[in-house]
């Protein structure tokens, strides 16, 4: 065994089916491992470096930043901060205050605390009920545990968990299950941990313009599809509606860990209602602005475009000469799946390509996931396609 598999496996609690690479150095969408060899990263750390490994810009503003000035708290005005609040409700084009937290379970925690904020003040009655839908995903904190709709995860263990949590099949059956004490559907547009599912547009917009007559709360969670992962700075720009709640997190910062919730209702705090050590502070502001200079240049110049057309149509080309393993190719611009069979050939497959070479991830039970860097290269890409068709083939031999 290798020691550095020991020190992890000694010291570090077991919660991770851990793969033992050693990752020296990254450059874009490559990696490097300690024997040097290179692998292309479709996995971008799972949508988090958005603008790829070691991106110079990105860490000359980090560096200079936290020379000066790392962190301060919240109880003085944070100068990136208030900036980068200003950049996201000018990126979205929502009327919109945010509030930075430090993950993606934390921002979904805060919309959920705006909703029930919003259902105690609003409403005679008390509404507190959040519906979400079953493959959703909203993180690992008890609350967003049981915001999240697969029975695998409200492990009894944990429990007891917060009341007011009910979970839908289909779009179409929240209709059905919301009722006086509902204040809030929390959805993803593309479902990610659930198997990389987008929904259908006229049913999301139809959807909003329901709970909008209803005076119920829209929560967006786009911790996955926001920061220009699907083709639009985010996902609820693409679909054309206007929530309540946004949630932000893992492109947003580039690798440092930030977390956004974003509101329409900006009054619904007043100070003491909510609050974090960290959140917002110096050093993962001032790499999220830059950050999005980045994604917005990529984005205007008509790279990012480009680079979506480019992906899928190699993807696609995986795709068709590969039928007998792929049954669906899904998914929205940069974050994308093939369904595969089976998950034993899923889990074959993310070995033998790993193996070749190239980092890909699963979703669902049986989603062979890709999120690579927005600014991952058209070499890198044709590297990428050429190591996972060769992992086919042997898999098929
Ligand atoms: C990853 C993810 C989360 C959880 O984010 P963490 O930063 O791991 O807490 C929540 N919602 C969605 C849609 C995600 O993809």
């Amino acid at each position: 065994m290798k020691e550095i598999e020991k020190l992890d496996k000694d010291y570090v609690l077991h919660t991770y089916a851990r793969n033992y690479v050693n990752f020296k150095k990254g450059i874009n969408a490559t990696l490097y491992d300690d024997e040097n060899k290179d692998y292309i990263d479709f996995t971008s750390g799972i949508a988090v470096c958005s603008v790829g490994h070691g991106n110079k810009r990105v860490a000359d503003k980090i560096y200079e930043q936290v020379s000066n000035i790392t962190h301060i708290s919240n109880l003085y005005v944070i100068e990136p901060q208030a900036k980068l609040a200003k950049r996201l409700a000018e990126l979205s084009g929502y009327d919109i205050r945010t509030f930075f937290a430090n993950s993606g379970a934390e921002a979904n925690e805060g919309a959920i605390k705006i909703a029930r904020t919003y259902g105690e003040t609003k409403f005679a009655n008390k509404r507190y009920k959040v519906i979400t839908l079953e493959h959703s995903f909203h993180g690992r904190t008890i609350t967003t545990v049981k915001a999240t709709g697969q029975s695998s995860m409200h492990q009894s263990k944990f429990a007891p968990y917060p009341e007011g949590f009910s979970y839908n099949h289909t779009i179409d059956d929240i209709y059905n299950s919301i009722d006086n004490e509902t204040v809030a559907v929390m959805i993803e547009l593309v479902q990610g941990e659930g198997g990389v599912q987008p929904f259908d547009k006229e049913k999301i917009q139809e959807l909003a313009k329901f709970l909008k007559q209803n005076d119920i709360l829209l929560i967006i969670d786009e911790v996955q599809t926001g920061v220009y992962r699907t083709g639009e700075f985010l996902a609820s720009n693409l679909y054309e509606i206007e929530p309540d709640i946004i949630t932000l997190a893992k492109g947003l910062g580039g690798g440092v860990p930030i977390g956004a919730i974003m509101t329409k209702h900006k009054d619904i705090f007043a100070p003491g209602d909510h609050g974090s050590t960290f959140g917002g502070n110096y050093l993962v502001t001032t790499a999220a602005l830059e950050v999005l200079d980045i994604l917005e240049e990529v984005k205007d110049s008509g790279a990012l475009d480009e680079t979506i057309i480019y992906f899928n149509s190699k993807l696609n080309e995986v795709y068709e000469n590969n039928k007998e393993i792929f049954t669906a190719n899904v998914g929205l611009g940069l974050m994308r799946g093939l369904r595969v069979k089976d998950a034993d050939t899923l889990a074959l497959l993310i070995k033998t390509a790993f193996d070749c070479g190239v980092l890909v991830l699963k979703a669902g039970k049986n989603t062979m996931r890709l999120l690579p860097a927005l600014t991952i290269s058209k070499s890198e890409i044709d590297e990428g396609f050429i190591r996972l068709q060769k992992a086919l083939a042997k898999i098929k031999a």
